[in-house]
């Protein structure tokens, strides 16, 4: 058994980060891996290019939003 606490992906992280710390950082992460809803064309084609800026592969606009995630 590998000596990983519940915390999924962000095990990597290691210890000197809080438990909450980490608990967070799994939940932004795994909201950001999903595709986000366009706001212009409406289809899941949105990935996140650094933070704030975000664009869609369907309809090739760049815009700002929230750091991590829409909405
Ligand atoms: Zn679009």
């Amino acid at each position: 058994m590998p000596r990983t606490k519940k915390v999924k992906h962000a095990g990597r992280f290691g210890a000197g980060y809080g438990t909450n710390v980490r608990r967070k950082f799994v939940a932004v992460e795994s909201k950001q891996r999903k595709k986000q809803i366009c706001i212009f064309c409406k289809k899941p084609g949105v990935k996140r290019k650094s933070a704030g800026i975000w664009k869609c592969n369907k309809c090739g606009k760049t815009f700002a939003g929230n750091a991590y995630h829409l909405k």
